[in-house]
């Protein structure tokens, strides 16, 4: 394809891409397809003559928009919220379209500058010190990767130099809720801590924070029997109930063990990937109060905020640690500039990236923090209207605290001779409810088990959802109900 050539199409997808988001309201929020229907649809050898651009258009509307969950739909009230902002869209565009390699500082020294620019304005729109430097991962589970492995290095004393973990005499140790993200404990297995290693925390039975009684006692246990406690995982809005671990109760127990970066003080990483989104407003703060004493803070500008996937930022304090610990310099990649400059590729694992930056800059530059302030604000309110009506509603009731944009939900209707449901039967009805909900097209919410049993999560944040499809949503789930009982 020529410049020219891509001229024209690229004008057409534009349109097209505008178009698209234009009626998104107009589409199922739920991808009505069947298992193995999409593939049906394409042909299973590749093609062998170039096709016009216009019947490739087409199967975007044929094919592959048909087998989209439109999580950009207002009614889309499921998992957390995945926004891609118009700006920051362009900004991928232009990403693409310049096509540079990030293997090095030289390979691309705008890719590197614009990102420590944008990761620095982050870092100031969400109120943390110049303590902090921050890079892009895709994702906040790769960061927990991350952020593992140099735990773990930090407690081993740098086991990787000789015999790595296979040689390290006291077993290491994680600790983490049960309410932490899945990708936590997936990290702490990959690491190589073992599961038998990673401890489950306990925590508050109606907040789910936790319990920091708990975290001292476990991680004195382990000290007692010989092992070395090397990582504690804090949620800061944990993914079933937006949960807040008590950052400053934990760094009591850390600052107990050892000084700020020795071996025998585990890291603490922050993973905020939903919540930190909100440290954008002055007046939620004090959801992370403590987190200057971390070691690591992960969140993701491509949920609530709205810079499109993948962009997820990594802050520390010392990056020097990440490049002792991660850092290869292989003849090819040196240059007269190292030890000047940044070499990404020594912050985390891939070598080449992509230019990511250019998301974050052409999003908060276009749309501006004060408009991305004003919608989660209104977000905030709309959740605390939801929980307002639900609480008032007979019936209804709310399984967890309202800490941000998700509501937690059953509905608990009575049984035929009046006593309320409960057991096998409540838990089909949980579940039937929400997949009528979910399989009408008309809203999508996400049914999650807590303490064993399920509810629903009403996850509002998609940047259309304004207060009316909340309200449409709570009308939507009171008459199915209705319809049922
Ligand atoms: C969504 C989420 C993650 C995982 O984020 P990815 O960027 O998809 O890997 C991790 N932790 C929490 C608390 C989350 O909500």
């Amino acid at each position: 394809m020529t410049p020219e050539e891509f001229r024209a199409a690229g004008h057409e997808l534009i349109d097209w891409i505008a178009d698209y988001r234009a009626s998104i309201e107009t589409r199922p929020v739920l991808a009505q397809v069947a298992p193995g229907e999409v593939r049906s649809m394409l042909p299973d050898v590749p093609p062998t003559e170039p096709e016009p651009f216009a019947s490739v258009l087409a199967d975007l509307d044929r094919v592959v928009v048909p087998g989209v969950t439109t999580v950009q739909h207002p009614m889309h009230f499921g998992w957390f919220p995945s926004n891609a902002a118009l700006a920051s869209v362009l900004g991928d565009l232009a990403s693409s379209g310049i096509g540079s390699l990030g293997i090095s500082w030289e390979s691309s020294p705008a890719l590197t500058e614009v990102e420590e620019v944008v990761c620095d304005w982050m870092r100031q729109l969400v109120g943390l010190s110049r303590a902090w430097v921050g890079t892009i991962q895709d994702t906040a589970s790769t960061a927990a990767i991350v952020a593992l492995l140099v735990a773990r290095e930090r407690a081993s004393e740098f086991s990787e130099a000789a015999g790595g973990l296979q040689s390290v005499e006291q077993p290491l140790v994680v600790y983490a809720t049960d309410q932490a993200h899945s990708s936590v404990v997936k990290a702490a297995s990959v690491a190589g801590f073992g599961l038998d290693n990673v401890r489950t925390v306990a925590h508050d039975p109606w907040t789910r924070a936790m319990d920091p009684a708990s975290l001292d006692e476990s991680i004195a246990a382990d000290l007692a029997a010989g092992r070395r406690p090397a990582a504690v995982i804090a949620s800061i809005g944990t993914t079933g109930t937006t949960a807040v671990d008590p950052l400053p109760a934990i760094v009591d127990v850390l600052d107990r063990l050892g000084p700020d970066g020795s071996a025998d003080r585990p890291w603490l990483h922050v993973d905020a990937a939903m919540a930190g989104s909100a440290m954008i407003l002055p007046e939620r703060r004090s959801m992370w109060e403590g987190v200057e004493a971390a070691d690591s803070i992960t969140f993701n500008p491509h949920k609530w905020l709205g810079t499109i996937l993948d962009t997820s930022l990594f802050y520390v304090r010392d990056p020097q640690h990440l490049v002792r610990v991660l850092s290869t310099n292989p003849s090819y990649l040196q240059s007269s500039a190292d030890g000047q400059v940044t070499q990404y590729r020594d912050w985390g694992l891939p070598l080449g990236r992509r230019f990511r930056a250019l998301k974050l800059w052409f999003h908060l530059r276009l749309d501006g923090p004060e408009a991305l302030r004003g919608r989660l604000r209104r977000d905030l309110d709309s959740a605390a209207w939801l929980a307002e009506q639900i609480d008032a509603e007979p019936g209804w009731t709310l399984v967890a605290p309202v800490s941000l944009q998700t509501v937690c939900v059953r509905h608990l209707p009575s049984t035929a001779d009046g006593s309320p449901m409960v057991g096998e039967a409540l838990e089909a009805h949980t579940q039937q409810w929400v997949a009528n909900i979910n399989r009408s097209g008309q809203a999508y919410l996400t049914a999650s088990k807590l303490d064993g049993s399920w509810m629903v999560r009403v996850s509002i944040g998609v940047e259309g959802t304004e207060r009316h499809h909340v309200a449409a949503v709570w009308d939507l789930m009171r008459s199915t109900v209705a319809s049922l009982t």
